[in-house]
């Protein structure tokens, strides 16, 4: 006997009802985007391999040991999208999005990343993120942010922490790296074994990491606040103007520096302690030189995306995510004339009552059995048509989450008024 395929590590199913969180919560997040003027593309999954190391930076967690990276029939490297922020600038310039305007982009999809699976951490997982090319004040960053906030709470989560913080551009991030440098190789005895190798590599990234001991060392270390320019600085104090001006609480983390090598001036992450190390909900930041690195004219972006596991974790974690049941009425139907007469009920009412989620039975058996099907799948109300019903013009309605409802027969015509009534649905507009 031959065993059963399983899933690849990491990558995971989605089941029902659990999908119908899913549409809920990215129905919710897509209606502000949309309320913010922000318009959506759709990108391919699959990219040339040089399209990530060019602008997420060769030295990055992702680009050295994160991608999927293979080589196609034709020997070309392709990778699999570790993000989503590159092929969105690639479209943008293949297809000329950037003259003379100003797009405001979102995108949704698949990601995939080789890390160790764990809770809130596939390899692939799903984002929602958004972009906007062409803007460099203060102004749009803000905005943004806002967004984010909203879309958040309109998922019920108003609890997580904003966290903000300004890069500086790329000449005052080479003098701190080099200061930062200076004083971590003096304490390199007590560096954990992925520091050690960032410091050769990407020194900043050190200051994330989540080791208690290399934190503690880092409270003495250079601070790149002290290494902004005057302009950056201007752009991050206006930033926090606006954010003051709005009552948008935040904190300033001075070591939020962020995994890819594209992100310059205002980095900002939305937090929650609730999922272990794992607890950033949404991420972003300006990456005014990535454009311009990838072939395009120098143009400021900034933008940021939302991993949508560690949102529906956390709301399921909070007990919001409800009981979908599968359908609103459930259409009981016994011997061969009702199921065609059935079929003909179940058109007629799905044409008068649009949002009605009707289950018709399908496939015979006994009244019981069928009841019991009803039953399981949540509907509020059983419709019953057997040969009663056929030779009386009726239909028996019964609902199913009242113990001593018994059921009625009415007339065919006024089981779209009982249904509008008892499901509260308003009715196909006649005319
Ligand atoms: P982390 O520090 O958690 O690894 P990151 O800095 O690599 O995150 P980004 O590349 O900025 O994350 O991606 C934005 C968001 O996408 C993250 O904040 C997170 O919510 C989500 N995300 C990133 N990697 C994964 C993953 N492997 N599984 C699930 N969600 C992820
Ligand atoms: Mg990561």
């Amino acid at each position: 006997m031959s065993t059963n395929i399983r899933s690849v590590r990491g990558f995971s199913d989605t089941l029902p009802p659990q999908t119908a969180v899913w549409q809920k919560l990215e129905g919710r997040l897509r209606r502000i985007l949309d309320a913010y003027g922000y318009q959506e593309i759709r990108l391919p999954q699959l990219e040339k391999t040089e399209l990530f190391s060019r602008s997420i930076g060769e030295v990055t967690d992702i680009v050295e040991k994160e991608m999927y990276t293979f080589a196609d029939r034709n020997g070309d490297s392709l990778t699999l999208r570790p993000e989503g922020t590159a092929g969105c600038v690639r479209a943008c310039l293949e297809h000329g999005l950037l003259h003379n305007r100003q797009p405001r982009l979102w995108y949704a999809g698949a990601m995939f990343r080789h890390e160790r699976p764990q809770k809130g951490r596939l390899r692939q997982f799903h984002q929602i993120g958004a972009e906007v090319f062409g803007l460099d004040g203060p102004d749009i960053d803000a905005e943004m942010i806002l967004m984010t906030a909203r879309m958040l709470r309109s998922i019920g989560l108003g609890d997580v922490e904003l966290q903000i913080n300004s890069l500086g551009t790329a000449a005052a991030r080479q003098d701190f790296r080099a200061a930062l440098i200076e004083y971590l190789s003096g304490h390199r005895a007590r560096l954990d074994a992925d520091s050690l190798r960032r410091l050769e590599t990407n020194p900043l990234r050190i200051l994330d990491s989540k080791i208690p001991e290399t934190q503690a060392l880092l409270d003495d270390a250079p601070r790149l606040s002290d290494y902004l320019d005057d302009d950056s600085r201007a752009h991050f104090a206006a930033l926090c103007g606006h954010l003051d001006a709005v009552g948008q609480p935040y904190v300033i983390n001075p070591r939020l520096v962020r995994g890819l090598d594209y992100y310059g001036r205002t980095v900002f992450e939305w937090v929650t302690t609730r999922l272990g190390a794992q607890g950033t909900v949404c991420a972003g930041g300006r990456y005014d030189g990535v454009v311009e690195q990838l072939g395009g004219k120098p143009t400021p972006a900034v933008g940021f995306a939302m991993g949508l596991e560690r949102l529906v974790a956390l709301l399921e974690e909070d007990g919001t995510v409800p009981e979908a049941p599968e359908a609103d009425a459930y259409l009981v139907l016994l011997g061969e004339a009702a199921e065609r007469e059935g079929l003909r009920l179940a058109e007629a009412l799905r044409h008068d009552l649009p949002d009605l989620r009707l289950l018709m039975h399908c496939g015979g058996g006994s009244f019981k059995s069928q009841f019991k099907r009803a039953d399981r799948s949540g509907a509020r109300v059983a419709l019953v048509l057997a040969d009663q019903e056929l030779a009386d013009g009726t239909v028996g309605v019964k609902d199913l989450r009242s113990r001593d409802g018994g059921q009625q027969a009415l007339p065919r015509d006024a089981v779209v008024d009982f249904l509008a009534r008892q499901l509260n649905m308003t009715k196909h507009s006649e005319g």
